[in-house]
């Protein structure tokens, strides 16, 4: 029972598929556009921040380690030897900047002569003489030393719009080390005393405008996005001109098997050489009309036909002539069905029926006599005759009012009799039953 749903669901679905189709088709393209547009723009993002990051971890690299360098190569060396390490060192003789300064200076000096990018140096803890922007100047900055100060091997890194650039910015901390930490806790103005190795003693930030980059793949970008959106709409096009031409073609094979299946049905009720209704057709009408006028109480005449010596007359013409004459006699046998519901039929070889409904004895002995007479018009020649030189026809005529007693072999019955006494009485009549 459930398999039973499961398949009627499918079912309707398929069907809701079928009308649908052409909507189905324009919501996947567009889909399908999307994705491809999405993939792209995600794509060309990802390699612009990935080159981005790239750049950025190597030039805060190189600042390190010439802060490192620094530290331990000429400030360490020099300092017992009344060699004065300040950060004002610009106007004391004998004296070189501190790390921290000889870093920023660093930084400032890359930045003006490298365009686009931006290396700085701040801290949680500035000197007395960087107090105003020797600290996190805004809220990337401060986020960036959040996020240090708990994962100081972590650098932190996003794009940020600054006025109409679009900025990548990146920053990594640089922690204490063992070499400086005796320094620092002891410099007069130094504004913490307490360091620890360890600590996050500073951030290196590395800011590159991305700003032209980003146009030059937003024009490539355009080009991809156009191309995807060609091809999905080819695409479209291609399917829907299959599907019409598939749907036009399952119209016309509707129609052949409508044909087929009509002339399937005609051949099941109709006699092949003379186009009447063969005896199936006369088996089913004689049923519907003998209960519908039982119901009603109304006649329903039979006449039953037969050539006469046709047997003769095919083997002194042969066969097709004998189908000739079939032919032309059953057209006859046609005409006489004249009212709706008469029905004519080939009741097998040289027989044939004219079921007249609500018509009496009288009435049907009057077609069974223009019948016999029409018939002899036709004047078929037909030499071996015993009684004429043309093809005659014998009748048997039944009629009655159906009732529940009986059954519609009777009509048949009686009608047969009467055939079989026309024939006795000498042929070329009719006889009522
Ligand atoms: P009767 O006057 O007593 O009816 O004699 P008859 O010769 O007509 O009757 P009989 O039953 O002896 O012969 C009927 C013949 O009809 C036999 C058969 O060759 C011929 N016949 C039956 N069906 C066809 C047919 O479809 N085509 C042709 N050509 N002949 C047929
Ligand atoms: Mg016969
Ligand atoms: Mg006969």
């Amino acid at each position: 029972m459930k398999k039973l749903i499961h398949f009627w669901k499918l079912d309707l679905f398929l069907a809701l598929l079928h009308k649908k189709i052409t909507t189905v088709i324009v919501l996947l393209s567009f889909i399908a556009i999307s994705i491809g547009f999405f993939g792209t723009n995600h794509l060309i993002n990802s390699l612009i921040d990935n080159q981005a990051l790239s750049r950025a971890e190597l030039s805060s690299k190189i600042l390190r380690e010439s802060w490192f360098t620094y530290s331990q190569n000429v400030v360490n060396r020099l300092k017992d030897q009344n060699i004065k390490v300040t950060p004002q060192y610009h106007n004391i003789p004998n004296a070189i900047p501190n790390p921290a300064t000889y870093l920023i200076e660093l930084g400032e000096t890359l930045s003006s002569q490298i365009t686009g990018t931006e290396l700085q140096l701040y801290s949680e803890y500035p000197f007395p003489y960087r107090k105003d922007n020797g600290g996190p100047q805004d809220s990337f900055e401060e986020e960036a030393l959040q996020h240090l100060k708990i994962n100081p091997a972590q650098p932190f890194f996003r794009r940020d719009k600054v006025k109409d650039f679009v900025l990548f910015r990146y920053a990594e901390g640089v922690t204490m080390q063992s070499s400086c930490v005796d320094c620092h806790n002891s410099y007069p103005t130094s504004p913490k005393k307490d360091w620890k190795v360890g600590d996050l003693r500073g951030v290196i930030e590395v800011n590159q405008s991305i700003n032209d980059v980003m146009i030059f793949a937003e024009d490539g970008m355009k080009v991809i996005q156009l191309n995807i959106a060609i091809i999905v709409f080819l695409l479209f096009i291609s399917i829907i001109s299959v599907i019409t031409y598939l749907r036009n073609y399952n119209d016309i094979l509707h129609q052949e098997v409508r044909k087929k299946t009509e002339s399937l049905r005609q051949l099941a009720v109709i006699d092949g050489l003379t186009q009447l209704a063969n005896r199936r057709q006369f088996d089913h009408t004689l049923e519907l009309e003998w209960y519908r006028l039982q119901k009603i109480g109304e006649n329903l005449s039979l006449l039953i036909c037969d050539i006469d010596f046709f047997k003769q007359y095919n083997d002194t013409y042969g066969h097709q002539a004998g189908d000739d004459c079939l032919k032309l006699v059953a057209q006859i046998i046609a005409d006489g069905a004249k009212r709706n519901g008469d029905l004519a039929a080939r009741y097998g070889g040289e027989e044939f029926t004219l079921i007249l409904p609500g018509t009496d004895a009288a009435d049907a002995a009057i077609v069974a006599a223009r019948i016999i007479r029409n018939v002899r018009r036709l004047q078929i020649v037909h030499e071996k005759s015993d009684i004429d030189s043309y093809v005659t026809l014998s009748v048997g005529v039944a009629s009655l009012i159906p009732n529940k007693t009986c059954q519609p072999q009777k009509l048949i019955k009686i009608a047969d009799d009467a055939l079989y006494e026309a024939k006795k009485q000498g042929r070329s009549r009719f006889v009522i039953g």
